[in-house]
């Protein structure tokens, strides 16, 4: 194990403390849950990143889900080079949008008609306001410990950085919108029953991650997608599902073609980018009708469809393949299973929640289900984990509540290297 060197990272903390807010522009970056200071990074490539003082590191957070080709591919960084001497944005239409949305149409057919947005949040927000003009209705049914962005009618019981920095309900969310969102139990139809049987006829959507990743990565069980499309049939609302992680992760087609359940409104994110701001819903064409220019609903953005972000989006999902898919889940398999041995070797109760390459280590004695099982797991020991790990070269998400996301320029070796890591590091806490 090499000590890390930290001089650099330290010095550019204490800077980046006097000009941003707790020192980053995205809340978990700063490590606070895992009890050390971040590291600044210099660069990526492949699964690798370097921080400013030298140390490399095997990635596990991937830029949090867009980077399922690694970083930096030269393939991507040509294209690009190419693309930017066209100019960098034009506010006005570009063939490339179209070229970018007939593919996910193709991938996606759920997807009739795609608006390009910068950003997941921008994405689930306007899907929000869509299905509420569409439906003329107000409330929307979300799930606890699910994160759909930080737009206020989603930061009521939501996960991710919210529930590691414990706000999982944010101040500053007027109570106004907040009585708007109502809150169910992942997994449990029984509480999305209930919330429609309190509020009949006003409920405009059922916003679901369909494979929750922002608890950790919690799957969903048998029968609960199908049964909230059937609820939402019965009630005349629509569904909708945020596949910003999920979305090209598990399959091409998402995680709505692995579990056969259309909704009437998608949100992506992440891999539509490939590593440049993208987000994205799309769905039922009369649904998509409604927004303006051709209907009244309003939404827009300065940089949507930036030429080069549809280039990098472009380049990412064209990559996509059988052969990829098949690399990746053997990889995240392989992970799960060594995870799972390094805890009966060691002794420490692990719960791996795994799908295809992305999943969670949750250290806890009870399988993950839900929110509440989440909040079960024992963050202390995750944190101990966390600086193991990263002393030992490798780069784990500095949450227990976050998904460990795998790209296809990850090796076995790479994996190896990781599990043998993951072993000393257990061993070590249980001694
Ligand atoms: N939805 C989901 C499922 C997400 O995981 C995220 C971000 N992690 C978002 C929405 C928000 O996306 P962004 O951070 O690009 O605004």
């Amino acid at each position: 194990m090499v000590k890390l060197c930290s001089q650099k990272s330290s010095s550019l903390y204490k800077r980046a403390k006097k000009i941003l807010p707790g020192g980053v522009d995205s809340p978990v970056r700063a490590f606070k849950a895992v009890g050390r200071e971040p590291v600044f990074i210099q660069r990526g490539r492949g699964a690798h990143i370097e921080d400013v003082d030298g140390n490399s590191y095997i990635d596990y957070v991937m830029s949090w889900g867009p980077l399922i080709h690694g970083h930096a591919p030269p393939g991507l960084v040509e294209t690009l080079q190419s693309a930017l001497r066209e100019g960098t944005s034009f506010g006005a239409p570009i063939e490339l949008e179209l070229k970018l949305g007939e593919l996910v149409r193709r991938l996606v057919p759920s997807i009739e008609q795609i608006r390009f947005v910068s950003s997941g949040t921008e994405a689930t927000m306007s899907a929000l306001r869509l299905a509420r003009a569409a439906t003329d209705r107000n409330l929307v049914i979300k799930f606890e410990g699910c994160y759909h962005g930080h737009s206020d009618s989603f930061l009521v019981k939501a996960g991710s950085g919210a529930t590691t920095l414990g706000t999982p309900t944010s101040p500053g969310v007027p109570e106004s919108v907040a009585n708007d969102t109502l809150v169910a139990s992942y997994n449990d139809l029984d509480s999305v029953r209930q919330c429609f049987a309190n509020n009949s006829d006003t409920i405009a959507a059922v916003i679901v991650e369909p494979i929750a990743g922002n608890m950790g990565i919690v799957t969903p069980a048998n029968g609960f997608l199908e049964g909230l499309r059937e609820l939402c049939n019965l009630h005349g609302s629509l569904l909708i599902f945020d596949e910003v992680i999920s979305g090209f992760r598990v399959a091409k087609g998402g995680a709505q073609s692995i579990f056969n359940v259309q909704p009437d409104l998608t949100c992506l994110g992440k891999i539509i980018g490939g590593g440049l701001p993208v987000g994205a819903y799309g769905g039922r064409k009369d649904l998509m009708g409604l927004l303006s220019p051709n209907g009244p609903v309003y939404q827009a953005g300065t940089l949507s469809g930036n030429p080069l972000a549809m280039t990098a989006g472009l380049w990412s999902l064209q990559k996509l393949s059988p052969g990829l898919y098949r690399r990746l889940n053997q990889l995240g398999t392989k992970l799960a299973n060594g995870f799972i041995d390094v805890s009966k070797k060691t002794g420490v109760p692990l719960q791996v929640n795994s799908i295809g390459s992305t999943l969670t280590p949750f250290f806890s004695e009870h399988p993950v289900t839900n929110y509440q099982s989440a909040l079960l797991t024992d963050r202390d020991i995750y944190a101990k984990f966390f600086r193991g790990m990263l002393e030992r070269g490798i780069y784990p998400p500095p949450s227990q509540f976050e998904a460990w996301f795998i790209s296809s320029s990850h090796t076995t070796q790479n994996i190896d290297q990781t599990i043998y890591a993951a072993q000393e590091v257990l061993h070590d806490l249980k001694n």
